[in-house]
């Protein structure tokens, strides 16, 4: 085994959610990877770069949440709706005209 030198925690972007609390792994590559404690209370293991670079912020509890703030929130299964029924309508008038 040979002995892991001292490995410094990332140190994630300002509007990070994760924490890094010790290194994990190295993955074939050599990438570190890092247990991160995200402000939500879970544990994930992240990729060291992908913390400092913010490509990571959060266990993806950030992307639910802003998922859930998007633009068309209630309106988006109407809308749905509203093309499908037009597509139907569309099969519809096709079929009549064979
Ligand atoms: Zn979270």
């Amino acid at each position: 085994m040979k002995s892991e030198k001292t490995i410094v925690l990332p140190t994630p972007i300002t509007d990070s959610r994760l924490t890094p609390i010790k290194f994990h792994h190295r993955d074939k590559r050599y990438r570190k990877y890092f247990v991160c404690q995200c402000s939500c209370g879970k544990t994930i293991i992240c990729h060291g770069a992908s913390i400092v670079s913010g490509n990571t912020k959060s266990c993806g509890c950030l992307a639910k949440e802003s998922r859930a703030n998007s633009r068309l929130p209630n309106n988006k299964g109407v809308i749905t709706q509203i093309i499908l029924g037009i597509k139907r309508a569309r099969k519809i008038e096709i079929y009549h005209m064979i």
